[in-house]
């Protein structure tokens, strides 16, 4: 059948600058170029063309350019580009439309319409370079106070205190499963949380043998497929997670195609090699809070109540009852996954129309654990499109503990959003389980790349938090009268709990 399928981008060489090497023949795992050798011309065959710049970042002489198809389709706001090809693309499938990372509509990113506040004359800045700056942070149960006891001149601590996760800054790596990415970028992002002193984490496809020496470093999930959940897998980890949803698909399982499958993938996984692995919706043992207040209990108990256990849902409608129900069922930590958080692959329809931004869903959740006084019984972590570390103070402030990141992660590992990760050729080496593509990430390159971030964000958290004379993390926590909004809706302040800018 003849595509009707406008290509979305345009495939530029310049023929003086071209040198024939060849690199972009070789590194386009989706055979957009090639070389003709009687003729001494590289061709390009644009419509397999899916924008992720490996071919233009690697040319050794600049001369390619990669830019969108500036044909148009006739003028029509409703009747799109995009939603004449997603059409095209049903009417000759017959299929789902699928996608990866997260969702691209043009929703307001309320991190763009909040500013951060700074100490002028009264309470002075701080110079994060010449005094002591806390990002310290511990996730898990507090108390909410504090009994002492001993004699007076050696007092000793007498409340028993939960379980908890000690990191060095309050960013941790998102949930990424063994198998929408590479083992390399799974050893990156565990080798880069041990030497920074966090954590990452493994999503739903459990965990690599080999990747054990950094159990340490490692929150283990439990998902509703329960794919490599074992007692080790347990035993290993620094904390579990169970995950009832996720803010790139709300409400729906996961599907990992029988292709990608391999036979490590299937090890970890517990599953026949070349099976598709499908997560159910929901976990089939979980109808109620009693329900989840009894897995968590069970986690507890296998782990000899010694691992912080979090609970991870998708940003909705009301997440701030069912964060209440979570916490009073006994989950350490609640994370919140917003709308813009990605994923190896979702129905395109569902992770661009399900869901809330996570900034709102932060705020009800911090504001409804505040009112029913259990706001320390758990700790609140946020994902969903984490981009700086503007961001990361700004959930701070919002209410947050700690942020998880996942894009950003593997933008700094090379990745170009070019939202293709399903398909499982990634020409970076991030999202593929095909041996050629894998190797294109090395690990030592990798982690080195990803402990740069997680540095360079620290240190702005600390020069943002000492421009607002404040000398650790902790202090900011949900402190949002130092957060301003910039061109938001009366409605869209109450919900945030922040004043204009101005006011
Ligand atoms: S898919 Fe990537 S590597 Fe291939 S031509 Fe397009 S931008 Fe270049
Ligand atoms: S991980 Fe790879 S396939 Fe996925 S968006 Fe990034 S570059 Fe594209």
């Amino acid at each position: 059948m003849k595509s009707y399928i406008i290509p979305q981008f345009k495939v530029d060489r310049d023929d003086h600058r071209c040198i024939r090497c060849e690199v972009c023949v070789r590194q386009c795992a989706n055979d957009v170029h090639w070389y003709d050798e009687e003729e001494d011309e590289v061709y390009t065959s644009e419509d397999k063309c899916v924008g992720c710049l490996r071919c233009v970042t690697l040319c050794p002489t600049s001369a390619l350019v990669v830019r969108e198809n500036p044909t148009q389709v006739p003028t029509n706001a409703n009747w799109t580009r995009e939603v004449l090809t997603n059409i095209y693309r049903q009417a000759e499938t017959g299929g789902v439309l699928l996608t990866g990372m997260g969702c691209d509509k043009d929703y307001r990113n309320y991190w763009d319409h909040i500013t951060l506040d700074a100490s002028q004359v009264t309470n002075p800045s701080i110079d994060p370079l010449r005094e002591p700056m806390e990002l310290r942070t511990y996730l898990g149960a507090k108390p909410d106070e504090l009994d002492t006891g001993g004699r007076k001149s050696k007092p000793s601590l007498e409340t028993s205190i939960s379980p908890q996760l000690r990191m060095e800054t309050p960013i941790m790596f998102s949930a990424i499963s063994y198998g929408a990415i590479s083992y390399n970028t799974c050893e990156c992002l565990a080798r880069a949380a041990a030497e920074v002193g966090t954590y990452y984490n493994t999503g739903e496809g459990g965990l690599h043998r080999d990747l054990y020496q950094y159990g340490e470093h490692t929150i283990c999930q439990v998902a509703s497929g329960r794919f490599g959940v074992h007692a080790d897998y347990l035993e290993v980890a620094a904390a579990l997670e169970i995950k009832i949803g996720q803010g790139a698909k709300p409400g729906i399982g996961g599907h990992l195609p029988g292709e990608k499958v391999s036979a490590e993938i299937s090890r970890t996984r517990m599953i026949p090699e070349g099976t598709d692995a499908l997560s159910p919706a929901p976990h089939h043992d979980i109808y109620s809070i009693e329900d989840l207040a009894q897995l968590i209990y069970a986690l507890k108990e296998a782990t000899h109540w010694e691992k912080p256990v979090s609970v991870k849902i998708a940003a909705v409608h009301n997440s701030a009852a069912i964060a209440s129900g979570m916490v009073r069922a006994g989950a350490d930590i609640i994370a919140l996954d917003g709308i813009r958080g990605g994923t190896g692959a979702a129905p395109t329809m569902i992770r661009d129309n399900v869901g809330i931004p996570v900034e709102l869903a932060l705020a009800a959740v911090d504001d409804r654990l505040r009112e029913e006084g259990i706001r320390n019984h758990a700790s609140v972590v946020i994902a969903g499109g984490i981009r700086s570390s503007a961001d990361v103070v700004k959930a701070i402030a919002l209410g947050a503990d700690a942020v998880y990141i996942g894009t950003a992660a593997l933008v700094a590992l090379g990745c170009h959003v070019c939202q293709k990760c399903y398909t499982g050729r990634c020409n970076w080496g991030i999202a593929t389980q095909d041996p050629d593509l894998t190797r294109r990430l090395n690990p030592d390159v990798g982690t080195r790349r990803l402990v740069n971030l997680l540095t360079g964000w620290s240190h702005e958290i600390m020069e943002i938090l000492g421009g607002m004379g404040i000398n650790a993390i902790e202090s900011l926590r949900g402190n949002r009268l130092r957060l301003r909004g910039v061109g938001l809706t009366r409605e869209e302040l109450d919900i945030l709990g922040i004043k204009h800018a101005g006011a």
